[in-house]
């Protein structure tokens, strides 16, 4: 085959035009990665709910038209200008949030809120010349958080991509690249359970199961599973959930129901549903004195949390975190290697698969909140 290198890549990707109108696979033209770029051939990509945050706009804001995805796992096409650690043929998982390696954040051992490459939501352009690398009949679609890998080629800042051992099969470790990462390095990296200790996560979806994995990994010995879909529970048990709370189920705000099945709260409690009443109540359900909660889900742009400063002088911790606090280029090859020593099991996220002609089906999923991942198999 003739190389694309330098060359406009003409390929399907899925354009969501407006805010929650199913999206249309088009032919889109990709242009060649400029510098600091790299032009990826997307394999598999999975939805993850914050895909379906920003297709609905309903509490962001609305950036149309636009390609989204964001969990995925490909293989380089080409490189751009100054790309000296990447070559075509590479395996690699593209991250919503990136490393340049050189600013301050990710010269410290604490952070991975990377200055230069940081999660924006907003922005639909590259870095580098504030321009689109997707048209079609030259009118620009927008990029989504640097990834946009509901395409079959796309193009990313090479900080935004985790470099990875070629064996690992991606139509498995592509959940690595956003949501199981996630909730993971939330509870490893953030909440760091004691053995023995007890921990609640919010929202069993598939960041919350990975960060009950992560308690579980961690030795916790009373992992509380809630959620609102009582459907959630029994898929709980094989992610090491021992219990179960559903708010729905209780008159009294659930932190104090926690609070008495523990003798006054959790050790820890990780938040992985996006709503504020959750995040709130995971915040105020852990122990005085040593609790800590972490927020993961992403909340509406107009959400305030609000509690009282009491609950704070009382010795609990808030915090918070994205892509738990994993740095992507550096921290993620080991989390792959992880699953391929067989200390994370990635089986068990992936419900569903459907082919790329077939991606609303997954976004219907998610809607109804069947499953966890639905891995979308592109060039299908
Ligand atoms: P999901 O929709 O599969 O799971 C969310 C679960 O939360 C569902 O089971 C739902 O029933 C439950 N839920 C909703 N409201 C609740 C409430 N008030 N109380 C208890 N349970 C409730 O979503 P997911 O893909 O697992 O993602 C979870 C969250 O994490 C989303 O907000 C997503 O945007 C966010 N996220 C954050 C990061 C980050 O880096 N911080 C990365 C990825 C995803
Ligand atoms: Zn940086």
């Amino acid at each position: 085959m003739a190389s694309t290198t330098d060359q406009v890549i003409r390929c399907k990707a899925a354009v969501a035009w407006e805010a929650g109108k199913p999206l249309v696979i088009e032919e889109v033209e990709v242009a060649p990665p400029q510098k600091m770029e790299v032009r990826i051939k997307i394999l598999f990509t999975s939805l993850c709910h914050t895909d379906v945050y920003f297709w609905e706009a309903k509490g962001q804001n609305p950036v149309f038209p636009r390609i989204l995805g964001h969990e995925a796992g490909g293989v380089v096409e080409s490189v751009g200008e100054g790309v000296t650690d990447l070559q075509p043929g590479d395996h690699v998982l593209p991250v919503f949030t990136g490393e340049c390696k050189e600013c301050a954040h990710c010269k410290s051992e604490e952070s991975n809120m990377c200055d230069l490459l940081r999660i924006n939501t907003d922005r639909g352009v590259m870095i580098h010349d504030q321009k689109s690398r997707f048209s079609i009949n030259g009118k620009p679609i927008f990029h989504f958080v640097e990834t946009s890998t509901f395409s079959e080629y796309t193009v990313v800042h090479v900080g935004c991509l985790a470099k990875i051992n070629p064996l690992a099969p991606l139509d498995k470790v592509c959940v690595l690249s956003c949501g199981i990462s996630t909730g993971l390095g939330a509870t490893l990296n953030v909440a760091k359970p004691k053995k023995g200790s007890s921990v609640a996560i919010f929202g069993l979806g598939a960041v919350g199961l990975a960060a009950a994995e992560g308690a579980r990994i961690s030795g916790a010995s009373r992992i509380i599973g809630v959620d609102l879909n009582a459907s959630r529970f029994e898929l709980a048990k094989k992610f090491g959930v021992t219990e179960f709370v559903n708010p729905k189920d209780y008159k009294k705000p659930v932190q104090e129901v926690i609070a008495e099945m523990t003798n006054g709260g959790v050790d820890r409690s990780v938040e992985c549903t996006g709503h504020i009443d959750a995040m709130i109540s995971a915040f105020e359900c852990v122990h005085d004195g040593w609790g800590v909660a972490v927020l993961v889900g992403v909340p509406h742009k107009d959400a305030v949390f609000k509690t009282s400063p009491l609950n704070l002088l009382n010795e609990r911790t808030l915090k918070g975190t994205f892509f738990g606090n994993y740095k992507p280029r550096s921290d993620i090859p080991s989390v792959v290697e992880k699953y391929m020593n067989k200390e994370l099991e990635l089986e068990k996220f992936i419900t569903h698969e459907v082919p790329f002609s077939e991606i609303n089906k997954a976004f219907d999923l998610m809607l109804k909140g069947e499953g966890l991942r639905c891995i979308i198999r592109m060039g299908a």
